[in-house]
Formats: C-alpha cells, structure tokens, sequence
C-alpha cells in the first residue's frame, strides 16, 4: 500500500459547519483526505448567516470582512472559490440618543481630552492594577455622555460591557476614541470602508459546502477514546475517526459529554471558562425617501445602521441589551428611541431577529476575555513550525480545535474562523503525514 492510500485511509471528521469547520475541511479535501463535517443546524455557517429580502440583504451574524484585521485569509479563501468582495465606502456620519432627543455625536469630543500618549499611558497604567472600566470612569469622570457612547461602542464590538472585559482591549477602545476625535477636530476624514462577500456572506459557507459531506442534524453529544481512535456521537449515532476537528464555540463543547482525563486539565479548564459576548440583531424592513441620513446613530444600549441600498435598517445590541428571548425582544422601547434618532424612516414588516446568547448552537455571540483572562488564553505554543494557542492545542494527536476562538490573531471574527481552520488543518496533514 502506498504511504497516499493509506493517508486516503485516514477516517477524518470535523464538528461544526461553521467557517472555521468549513474551512478545515476544505484544506483537507484539497489534500487529498476524505473528511466528513456533521453539523447540528440544517444549514451550514454558525454564526454567518445573511437575512434576504427581495433584492436585499443584510447579515444576521458576522458582516465586516475587515474587522479589526485586513481579512487576508477570509478574503483569499473567497477569492479561490470564484467570490467577490464587495467594498464600498459611507459617509461616517453619526448621531446619539439622549434625553429624547438626537445629537451629533462628534460634538461629544470637542471638549474631550485629548488622545495623546501620555493620556494613554496613564489610563493603562491605571487599568493594569484595577478594571478597564474603573480607569476608564476615572479619566473622562467630566465626560459622562461621552463616556456612555464609548462604553456602548466597546459593548457592541466586543460583545460584553466594557465591565466584563479584560484591560486587553484599552488598544482597541484608544484607536477608537483617537479616530473619533480626529475627525471631530478636523484632522481625518469621516468616512468608513464597508466589505462583506458579494451577494451576502452565507454565499461563502453555501458555496464552501458544496465541495463537501456536510450531514447535517447531527450534534455532537459525547466525545470518547476507543483504543486508537476517537468515538463520536453525533446524531445519536456513534461512529469511530483517527482524527476529529472540534470547530464549535466552548460555550457548546462545555455541554458535550466528554469522557474524563482525555482531555488535560488546563485545556478543559479553557474550555469551560472562556468568555463569550452575547451580541444580538434585530433587521428592520425599511422605506426612506431621501438616503441623505447619518450613517450610524447610538441609542441608549444599541447601534443602528443601514444597508447599502437603504432598504434594511440593523438594530446591534451587545452586552445585557443583547440578551434577550425573540418574543421579549424590547421592540418597543428600541423603536421609540429610532423613531427620534431617524423621524424620516419609515419601518415595516415584522423584524427576523437574534440573540446569539439564546441561540441553541452557538450561545454567545463570540468569544472575548473577560477581566485578567488574556493570558490564560494567550499563551503560546509550537508544533513543527506551527505557532498556536496553549489552551488549544492538539489532544494526543487526534484531537483538534478550529473556531474563532482558537485563532492566534484576530479571534472573535471570521478572519479568526478561516485563520484556526487553515491552522487545524495544517496540524491534521503534518500528523497523517508523520504517521504513514
Ligand atoms: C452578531 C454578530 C456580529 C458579528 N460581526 C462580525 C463582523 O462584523 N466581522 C467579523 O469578522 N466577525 C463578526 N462576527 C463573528 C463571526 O461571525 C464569528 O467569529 C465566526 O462566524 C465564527 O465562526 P466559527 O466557525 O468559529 O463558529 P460558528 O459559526 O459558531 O460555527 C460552529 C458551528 O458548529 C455548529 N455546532 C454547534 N454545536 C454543535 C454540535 N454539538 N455538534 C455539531 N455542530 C455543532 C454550529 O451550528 C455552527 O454551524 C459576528 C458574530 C455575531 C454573532
């Protein structure tokens, strides 16, 4: 038998059509390696999933390509599988919400403190030995409005309050407020670059899927060894692999039986306490005469904008605002406050919404790190020239993690997603490799 048979040989699983699951298995069915992807949902893609409306569409989960990174992997992966990216660039004019009326929001930063590195070096300082947040409420303690609309951005992006998270993002919250206040004083243009896959990002995961046997229905239940291989049950049915990719969040893996001491104590631990967000979106049908609007508008606890042609309206809650049950959604409440932010938008229809931290399959929205867990998770390690997450490397040669949260770099986006799959998969084919 030649050493490509029995690499043909190798019984492959991954667990999750997510991007990351996708992704893996695409690499390996390039390879050469039969894999076979069991699902949970009755479709592929996790947390992309684009909403349609006629002509129209919108996403539901993950949208911006370029977020917080250049998107290099997620973008070379659309490219290789005949898609386009879609960029375009708005006007980044901006409202808030307060005391029922709408403001401009770069008025908030005119009399701001200024972003210089000494302020922020000493709000760091600060924030090493107490929370992000204390800091924070100290420095701009004279700019409580300002302070609110920070907080609720940084809510948005990361998904948790700006309580909840590790002083790891003070970078992040700086280039923001630094960006904002530039453009408020004149010195950078209010302008934003938008990119998402041409025709709505579920065209990617549909497109990726059809290279591959995805069963779909078929959750992962319990995870356990069976002399050289691992047993699964997926669907109810249990069936034996060499190699298994786990690409589901660890809010999910954290429900699945898995048998005792396979996997180390650190990596279970990791698995058990890594924070997720718990962002939501609500999509409004909308009609609008004259598209000459701001772009964006805060309300109290949520961030809305618009789609490109200005028929859908998204309403993106993180933190306490993004928990809720479909049926309890405060539908009312958001709508008093867009009605003051934007009189000229005409809502209609019955809005499809989600709560990520209420969906059964991903329960979070994406990962974060909550207070003094950065390092925990930021730990690194090698495998042949392979640099990973500590937390989230391979179990004994069969075990595998894929998903945003797993990502060196950029976890939390679909950059991270495609970045741990061409990862998994890499660790995959060295090991069959080593092996035959
Ligand atoms: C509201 C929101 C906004 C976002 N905005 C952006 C953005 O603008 N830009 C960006 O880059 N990223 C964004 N993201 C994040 C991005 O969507 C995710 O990081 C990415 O899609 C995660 O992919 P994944 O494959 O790691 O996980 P998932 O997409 O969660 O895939 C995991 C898969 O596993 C399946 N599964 C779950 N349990 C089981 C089980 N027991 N057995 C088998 N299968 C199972 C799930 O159904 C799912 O298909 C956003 C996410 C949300 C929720």
């Amino acid at each position: 038998m030649t050493s490509f048979d029995s690499i043909k040989e190798q019984r492959v699983a991954v667990i999750g059509a997510g991007i990351a699951g996708l992704t893996t298995a695409y690499r390996l069915y390039k390879a050469g390696i039969p894999v076979e992807v069991f699902e949970a949902r009755e479709r592929p893609g996790g947390r992309i999933l684009t909403y349609y409306e006629g002509f129209s569409y919108e996403e539901l989960g993950g949208k911006f390509i370029d977020d917080g990174s250049e998107g290099t992997e997620l973008k070379a992966l659309i490219h290789e599988l005949g898609l386009q990216v879609e960029t375009y660039i708005i006007p980044f004019e901006k409202i808030y919400y307060s005391q029922g009326k709408a403001h401009n929001y770069y008025d908030l930063f005119l009399e701001a403190p200024p972003p210089t590195d000494e302020n922020y070096h000493l709000i760091k300082r600060q924030s090493k030995s107490e929370r992000l947040l204390t800091a924070l409420r100290r420095f701009f303690s004279d700019h409580q409005e300002l302070l609110r609309v920070l907080e609720l951005r940084i809510a948005n992006y990361e998904g948790s309050a700006t309580e909840d998270l590790d002083d790891y993002y003070l970078p992040l919250f700086w280039d923001f407020y630094k960006r904002s206040y530039q453009i408020a004083h004149g010195e950078e243009k209010a302008e934003y670059k938008i990119e998402y896959v041409q025709g709505g990002n579920t065209r990617l995961v549909q497109v990726i899927s059809h290279h591959l046997t995805v069963h779909y229905n078929t959750p992962l239940t319990k995870i356990f060894k069976a002399r050289r291989k691992i047993g699964l049950e997926c669907g109810g049915k249990v069936q034996f692999f060499d190699k298994v990719v786990l690409a589901v969040p660890c809010t999910i893996l954290r429900t699945v039986e898995i048998e005792p001491h396979l996997f180390p104590d650190d990596q279970l631990q990791a698995v058990r306490t890594l924070q997720y967000g718990t962002a939501a979106k609500i999509i409004f049908p909308i009609e609008i005469e004259d598209t000459n609007i701001p772009s964006f508008a805060y309300g109290s606890d949520f961030v809305v904008w618009f789609n490109r042609d200005y028929t859908l309206m998204t309403l993106y809650a993180g933190g306490n605002a993004g928990k809720f049950e479909p049926s309890r959604a405060p539908l009312e409440r958001f709508l008093q406050e867009i009605q003051v932010l934007y009189p000229q938008v005409k809502i209609k229809g019955n809005p499809p919404m989600i709560s990520w931290w209420n969906e059964q399959y991903s329960r979070g929205s994406f990962s974060n790190f909550g207070p003094h867990q950065y390092d925990l998770f930021n730990e690194k390690t090698f495998i042949d020239d392979i640099t990973l997450k500590k937390v989230f490397r391979p179990v004994e040669d069969k075990i595998y993690f894929a998903g945003e949260h797993a990502a060196l770099k950029y976890h939390g986006t679909m950059e991270g997603a495609v970045s741990s799959g061409n990862q998994a998969a890499r660790l995959v084919l060295h090991a069959i490799q080593k092996n035959c």
